[in-house]
């Protein structure tokens, strides 16, 4: 005989039905982390942990903009680093025009109180979400309008809070690497870097045939202009000089200080033609340059250059790098302010 089916309370189903979605909610969330935590720690580059952490938490969360911003003027303003709306990242100079107040904002008020803020009323949702690392508060990220529709709620607020202390916890790892490989003076990569970067490249040019190469500057009777016009200004020179380097070359190159008054360009995907002649503007931009000192006329310095581009003879990086010193020397004994070839 059947037995009779005890009935459930209709109450019952319902919170039963509620904590299985709880549960589910949870699994999606802590997938969500895990996903998110995978992708941003892949690059200590803090440019490329940004753009991961964009990508990432657009796709996860499926919202159709993600924006980071830090601030300045003690919190009194946020700067938009890094946004994603729809399939593009905005451009550095489109981002420049959206600076935010902190006062009044649903941005302040994040950072203010460290806790998530929920807009409710904003278009398909919106949510800001502090990114706090050891204690120090390193922006905002702002999550808005999600692609579903529907708003964010007060159950969100511990998954973004968690969410917030691990993007934070990336970005400061990549700010604590990016002051490791910078130079304090002239804010170009260092020596040990330098090391690094040409063993990939020398690895890469052996291994797929792929052409690099690397100049190497040596400023001319630098100790003599700073006997006449004194260390600090041969710091701004120093500084100046960089600034050069950097604004005239490729974003995949690699501007280093190797070491006193000496720095160093990696060119990646570049044969000797085409180094010789990047160096040799090299050797005019600087020769051209009106340099700054603390007064208001313009000085005037030389440098040396040595190129040197991968063949199969140089056994190693520093065999390579031995190379553009060798003609960095001629240079110098050939009267300076002039580029010279290694003889490959
Ligand atoms: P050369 O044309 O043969 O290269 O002559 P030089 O005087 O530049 O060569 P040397 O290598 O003998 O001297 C380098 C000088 O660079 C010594 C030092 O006074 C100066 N120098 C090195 N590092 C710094 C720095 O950080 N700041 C300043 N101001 N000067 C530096
Ligand atoms: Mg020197
Ligand atoms: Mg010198």
């Amino acid at each position: 005989m059947p037995r009779k089916r005890k009935s459930v309370p209709q109450g019952d189903y319902e919170s039963l039905y509620r904590g299985y979605m709880a549960l589910t909610r949870q699994v999606e969330q802590l997938s969500a982390l895990r996903e998110i935590g995978l992708a941003i720690s892949g690059s200590l580059d803090l440019d490329e942990t940004l753009a991961a952490i964009v990508n990432v938490v657009q796709g996860a969360l499926d919202v159709r903009r993600v924006t980071i911003y830090t601030p300045e003027r003690e919190q009194e303003s946020f700067r938009p680093v890094i946004a994603k709306y729809g399939d593009d990242l905005i451009a550095r100079d489109r981002l420049d025009e959206e600076m935010f107040s902190g006062r009044g904002t649903p941005l302040g008020e994040a950072m203010a109180t460290r806790s998530v803020v929920i807009c409710e009323n904003h278009v398909n949702g919106a949510a800001y979400v502090p990114l706090i690392a050891k204690n120090e508060p390193l922006g905002v990220l702002s999550l808005e309008d999600r692609r579903d529709g529907a708003s964010f709620s007060a159950d969100d607020v511990s998954f973004f809070q968690q969410l917030g202390s691990q993007i934070a916890m990336a970005m400061h790892n990549a700010q604590l690497y990016a002051m490791a490989v910078t130079d304090g003076l002239t804010g170009l990569y260092v020596r040990r870097y330098f090391d690094l970067r040409m063993q990939e490249e020398f690895a890469l040019a052996r291994r797929y045939g792929r052409p690099v190469s690397v100049l190497l500057f040596d400023i001319d009777h630098f100790k003599r202009f700073n006997d006449t016009h004194g260390h600090q200004v041969g710091d701004m020179v120093l500084r100046q000089f960089a600034t050069i380097l950097q604004r005239h070359t490729r974003r995949s190159d690699v501007c280093c200080r190797y070491g006193g008054e000496e720095m160093t360009v990696i060119l990646p995907e570049t044969g000797l033609n085409e180094a010789a002649r990047i160096a040799g503007k090299f050797c005019g931009l600087v020769r051209e340059h009106p340099f700054q000192g603390d007064g208001n006329q313009a000085l005037s310095v030389t440098a040396s250059i040595g190129v040197a581009t991968y063949c199969a003879a140089y056994e190693s990086p520093d065999a390579m790098v031995r190379a553009a010193d060798e003609a960095l020397y001629r240079a110098k004994e050939k009267g300076r302010n002039r580029v010279e070839l290694a003889g490959n």
